[in-house]
């Protein structure tokens, strides 16, 4: 039965959900193969300084995404930090405002000078177009972002970069498992990136990853990743601890095994979501797979056009975390009010596009637990929404 006003939790109903639905994945293994792992890590007593879990991860990862090297280190933002300070860049690296805060403090901490560039509307990322008017004489790097597990036109950032003597890599975090023009994430650029978070679809609780073709890099990366002399040492300027430990490698190596079957629901879960809120004016999943991409489904990202729909995007968002669904405003607020210091001089200095993505995105819940009738129910209630609007609004202008 369709709901009246008074039903919804914002205004005195019982919650649709006794518990969270949350946007993260925390993909977890069986129980039982869990138990196995970690009793071998016992067994061995060797926890940690590059195992042999994590030996396998490193072999496992490059052979999944089909590069030459993967180099398997605590997270995602030192996977980060350390690629952008193995490449050997100084100066100023472009960055997309519309990204994650890690992909800029990882260039801060790598001793370089981020410079935030406004986004393509359609592709939320980086283009020739939009990267042009940032370049500088400073400028030494591109760090593109595959957002939401979508490409960062490779090829087209490849020549235009090669054009101009840049260096190009990426942030692959979102892109675990994506492929672009039947070439997986992770064999573009000169590196990239991935993190294998426990939000993630590949989760290690902690975990990132660098892969790469280039045989040099590579050795620098594995020589930076350690403070030890038991690896093969090649001359680098810096060294830490970015070491993974076999705990994190074991997770993560489980989590690969399972990354078909959780595409697998993912995409479901989208299919349904996308049926379910078709009928709504003002509301659009983005697509996940255009130009023969293919996607991990970890995200899925609702439009919503604060004209044209009934309920505002922040708005919807507080009624449906009183239901107990919790979504997110990634990335809310864009980078350039968060970093004003690192606004480019060129280029649009309004970052129109990223304040317009800030302000009307949301990502539904897509946890592992969630059924088919969980997003059903989801729909159903922003629907009801929706409908309601004009007396939500009324009854809350008495209340604010
Ligand atoms: C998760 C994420 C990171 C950081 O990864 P961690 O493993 O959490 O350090 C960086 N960039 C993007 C786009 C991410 O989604």
């Amino acid at each position: 039965m369709k709901r009246r006003v008074k039903d919804f939790a914002r205004f005195g109903g019982v919650p649709e959900f006794p518990d969270p639905l949350h946007v993260a994945q925390v993909n977890l293994p069986d129980w039982e193969k869990f138990e196995d792992v970690f009793r071998d890590i016992f067994t061995r007593q060797y926890y940690a300084n590059h195992g042999p879990l994590v030996q396998e991860l490193d072999q496992r990862f490059a052979d999944f995404v089909g590069a030459k090297h993967a180099v398997c280190v605590t997270n995602g933002t030192v996977a980060l930090m350390l690629l952008a300070k193995a490449l050997d860049l100084s100066g100023e690296v472009i960055v997309p405002a519309f990204t994650f805060p890690a992909t800029v403090q990882a260039l801060q901490w790598a001793g370089l000078t981020p410079v935030l560039c406004d986004v393509d509307p359609d592709a939320h990322m980086l283009t020739p177009e939009t990267i042009a008017p940032c370049i500088t004489p400073q400028t030494s790097g591109i760090l593109g972002v595959h957002l939401w597990g979508r490409s960062c036109n490779p090829e087209h950032l490849q020549a235009f970069a090669a054009e101009r003597g840049l260096v190009l890599f990426f942030d692959a975090c979102h892109a675990t498992g994506c492929s672009h023009n039947h070439r997986r994430i992770g064999t573009f650029g000169s590196g990239e990136a991935f993190s294998f978070h426990a939000t993630k679809i590949v989760n290690g609780g902690e975990g990132g990853c660098i892969t790469t073709n280039d045989d040099t890099l590579a050795d620098h990366l594995r020589t930076m990743r350690s403070f030890h002399s038991t690896e093969k040492a090649v001359h680098v300027p810096f060294r830490m601890n970015g070491k993974m430990s076999e705990a994190q490698a074991g997770l993560a190596l489980l989590s690969l095994d399972q990354f078909p079957d959780n595409v697998l629901a993912n995409r479901y879960r989208y299919k349904d979501y996308l049926q379910g809120l078709e009928s709504v004016s003002g509301l659009r999943l983005i697509e996940m797979e255009t130009d023969g991409d293919t996607n991990n489904f970890q995200y899925v990202v609702l439009e919503v056009d604060n004209e044209k729909t009934a309920l505002p995007r922040d708005l919807l968002l507080k009624l449906l975390e009183s239901e107990n669904v919790y979504c997110r405003r990634h990335f809310y607020p864009g980078l350039h009010r968060v970093f004003p210091q690192l606004i480019s001089s060129g280029g649009d200095q309004n970052y129109e596009v990223t304040e317009a993505l800030a302000g009307g995105l949301l990502q539904l819940p897509n946890s592992q637990s969630m059924t088919s009738d969980h997003v059903e129910r989801v729909c159903e209630l922003i629907r009801d929404m929706c409908e309601s609007a004009d007396m939500i609004r009324e009854k809350l202008n008495g209340i604010v």
